[in-house]
C-alpha cells in the first residue's frame, strides 16, 4: 500500500473506523460491478469526517464518498484511492421537534420513513424504497411518485473538503431535478433536518405499502442495478423513448435493458464495467439517431479512465 494511504488507514483506525484493505467495490454497489481499491474506510461519525477527508486532500490522495452505492457505476478495473463509506455506523436520527427529525448522512431512507411512521409522521413515504442513504439522497435530491428531498429538507449541515463546517438552509440547498448544491460544491453532508406532518399511522404505512408494491410490480427489483440509468429527458420519458426504438431486452454480454422496465438497465450475472458502458452507448445513440433525444446518465460513473460522467 502507498505511504500516503497507508498514513490514512492507520489515522482511520485510531478513531475507530473500520477499515478494509484491497475492498471490492462490487461488493459496496446495487450494480455488483467494481474492481478493488486499495483503501476503504467505513466513517464512523463526524470527528473522523472531519480528520480524514482533510488529511487525504493534504496528502493528495484520491479518494471517493460512498453511501448505499445504489446511484454509481465503478470500473471493473478498481479505482486507485480511498472510498470513505458513509453508512451504517454513521446513522443517528434524534427528534428536534414534534415534526422535526434531524439525521446523519449515513442513515437509510427507509429506516427514517420507519421511524417517521413510528412517530406518526407524514410526507416522507416518497422515500421508501428509494434504496440510498440521506447523503446520498440530499446529493442527488432523490424523488419518487411525486415527492423529493427538496420537500421535506430544512437545513442541512456540510463540510468542505479543508473541514470547515457550514449549516444551509432550504433555499440555499440548491435542489433541481437531480441536484443540489453538492453535485456542483463537492461538499460532503454530514447531516440534514427533516421537516414532516402529524399523520394517520394506519394511512402512512397503507401509502408506503402502496408504493413499495408499484416498485415491486414495474421495477426488475430481483437484479442489480442502479435504478433509472437515464435522467428523464425533458419532454418525454427514458423509458418510453428506449421501448420505441426497439431497445428492451438488448444486451451486451450480461448487461441488459430490463425487459420489465426499459428505463433500468440491469446486471443479469457477471456484467462489468465495459459491457455496461457499451451498453449505456448503444442505448443513447440509439434514441438519439431515432428520436433527436440526448438521454444522459444518471449514476455517477467512477473510472480512473475518465475525468467524469456526463451528469454535471
Ligand atoms: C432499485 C433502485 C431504485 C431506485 N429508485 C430511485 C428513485 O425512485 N428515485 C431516485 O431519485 N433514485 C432512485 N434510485 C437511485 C439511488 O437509490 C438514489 O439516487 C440514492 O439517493 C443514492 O443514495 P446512495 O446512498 O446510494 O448514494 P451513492 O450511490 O453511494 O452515491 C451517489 C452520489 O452521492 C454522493 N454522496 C453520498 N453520500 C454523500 C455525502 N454524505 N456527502 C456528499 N456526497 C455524498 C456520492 O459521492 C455520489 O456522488 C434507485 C436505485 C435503485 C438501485
Amino acid at each position: 500500500m502507498d505511504s500516503h494511504i497507508e498514513n490514512i488507514s492507520k489515522e482511520a483506525q485510531k478513531l475507530g473506523c473500520s477499515v478494509e484493505t484491497g475492498a471490492i467495490l462490487k461488493d459496496y454497489t446495487t450494480f455488483k460491478i467494481g474492481g478493488e481499491c486499495p483503501l476503504l474506510v467505513k466513517l464512523n461519525g463526524e470527528e473522523s469526517f472531519l480528520r480524514l477527508i482533510p488529511l487525504a486532500e493534504e496528502l493528495g490522495v484520491p479518494y471517493y464518498i460512498f453511501g448505499k452505492g445504489s446511484n454509481l457505476i465503478v470500473d471493473s478495473d478498481g479505482i486507485n484511492g480511498v472510498v470513505f463509506v458513509s453508512g451504517k455506523d454513521f446513522s443517528e436520527l434524534s427528534c428536534i421537534d414534534d415534526n422535526v427529525i434531524e439525521c446523519q448522512a449515513g442513515i437509510t431512507l427507509s429506516r427514517i420513513c420507519l421511524a417517521a411512521l413510528d412517530k406518526e409522521l407524514a410526507g416522507m413515504e416518497f422515500a421508501y424504497g428509494i434504496p440510498g442513504t440521506l447523503g446520498g439522497a440530499v446529493f442527488m435530491n432523490a424523488g419518487a411518485y411525486g415527492g423529493e428531498m427538496k420537500d421535506i429538507i430544512i437545513s442541512v449541515k456540510a463540510m468542505d473538503r479543508r473541514g470547515a463546517v457550514k449549516r444551509y438552509s432550504a433555499n440555499e440547498l440548491g435542489f433541481s431535478y437531480r441536484r443540489s448544491r453538492f453535485t456542483e460544491s463537492g461538499e460532503i453532508i454530514l447531516s440534514a433536518e427533516i421537516r414532516l406532518e402529524k399523520g394517520i399511522s394506519a394511512e402512512i404505512k397503507q401509502k408506503m405499502d402502496k408504493l413499495m408494491e408499484q416498485r415491486r410490480s414495474k421495477q426488475p427489483l430481483e437484479f442489480p442495478s442502479a435504478g433509472s440509468t437515464f435522467k428523464r429527458p425533458e419532454g418525454s420519458y427514458a423509458s418510453l423513448l428506449i421501448e420505441q426504438c426497439g431497445l428492451k431486452g438488448v444486451h451486451v454480454g450480461d448487461a441488459e435493458v430490463s425487459t420489465k422496465h426499459s428505463g433500468f438497465i440491469i446486471n443479469k450475472g457477471n456484467a462489468d464495467f465495459s459491457q455496461l458502458m457499451e451498453l449505456i452507448e448503444l442505448v443513447k445513440n440509439t434514441v438519439k439517431e431515432k428520436t433527436g433525444y440526448v438521454l444522459e446518465c444518471e449514476p455517477l460513473i467512477i473510472s480512473d479512465k475518465r475525468e467524469r460522467n456526463d451528469r454535471r
